[in-house]
Order: C-alpha cells, then structure tokens, then sequence
C-alpha cells in the first residue's frame, strides 16, 4: 500500500483535454495513476463504458505509469482496494468548489484513511467540461481545441458528421 498510488476517477463522457491536462500533471505528482471510470455514475452518459475506456486508451497509448480502470460501489472502498489512499480531482471555477467540498468531505467521513487532493485547471481548460464539449458537437461546432483526435471522431460518429 502506498501514497504513492492516486486514484483519478470520473466520468470521462468523454475524455477532454482538461482531464488530460490534470492526468499529466498527476503523473509527475505520483508514482502511479489509476484513471476509475464511474460505472454508477446517475448522470446520463452519452457513450457506454467501453467507448469511453476506449477513447481513454487510445489517447493514454501504452504508459507504464496510468492504468484504465472501472469501479463501482463506494469510490473509497474501491480505493483501498487498489492499495492507494489518494483522490485525485481537477477544480475548474469556483463552481466546483460546493460540490467536491461535500464529496470529499462525505469520502474522508467514511474512510478516513483516503485524502482528496485537488489540482488546479489549467487557465486554457477553465471552461471545459464533458457536457460543454457535446453541446458543441451535437450543434456541430468545432471541438478540436477540446478534445483530441479519437475523442472528436467518436463524437462526430455519435452526433451525426458536419461534412
Ligand atoms: P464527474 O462526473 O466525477 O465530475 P468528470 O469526468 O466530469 O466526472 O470529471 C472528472 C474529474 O476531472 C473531476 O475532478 C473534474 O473536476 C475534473 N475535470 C474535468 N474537466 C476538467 C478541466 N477542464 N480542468 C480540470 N479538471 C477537470
């Protein structure tokens, strides 16, 4: 077991280059990385588990550093499972501050054991989240800034192409 083990979890609906940003970042912070797609996530997703461990994967390639995972039940039981005792989440504007104050609060309560960590976006992904970046695509917007390569083809192929 080690603190050296951080869990970055989401719902990576789809992975965006801000997520990429805080992954490496993340990797110089720590020794391993397991990047845990929420399976119980009660928000709707617009792709499946697969298609988005997929996308991950494809964007990751081979890194001897950052494992794909999935995990669902309690985010910190699965936590310990891994031999970590570390969250890893990105902070975007100050609107995100209520909500993962009450999650991780909610988290520590119930094992304390495991410490959130938080990183700050970076400036030019402020903005960015999943939801932006499909509301763009299904309008048919540019998304490249966004999302890389893999990532914008799924979406076209989801939402319908522009060409
Ligand atoms: P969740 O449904 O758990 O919020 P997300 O996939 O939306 O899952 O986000 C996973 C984590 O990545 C969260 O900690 C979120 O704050 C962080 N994150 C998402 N987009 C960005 C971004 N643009 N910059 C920094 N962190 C981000």
């Amino acid at each position: 077991m080690s603190n050296r083990i951080a869990v970055y979890p989401g719902s990576f609906d789809p992975i965006t280059y801000g997520h990429l940003d805080i992954i490496h970042r993340g990797m110089k912070v720590f020794d391993e990385l397991i990047i845990a797609v929420a399976r119980n996530s009660e928000k709707k997703s617009l792709f499946s588990i697969d298609e988005r461990l997929a996308m991950i994967r494809d964007t990751i390639g081979e890194n001897g550093k950052v494992r794909v995972d999935t995990f669902d039940g309690l985010l910190v039981d699965y936590v310990m499972s891994q031999g970590a005792r570390v969250i890893l989440r990105g902070l975007r504007a100050v609107s995100d501050f209520e909500y993962e104050f009450q999650i991780a609060q909610m988290n520590h309560s119930v094992q304390e054991e495991v410490e959130t960590l938080f990183m700050m976006t970076a400036v030019p992904y402020g903005y960015l989240s999943s939801s932006i970046v499909k509301e763009v695509a299904a309008l048919k917007g540019p998304v490249d800034t966004f999302v890389p390569p893999a990532v914008k083809k799924a979406l076209q192929h989801k939402l319908g192409r522009n060409e």
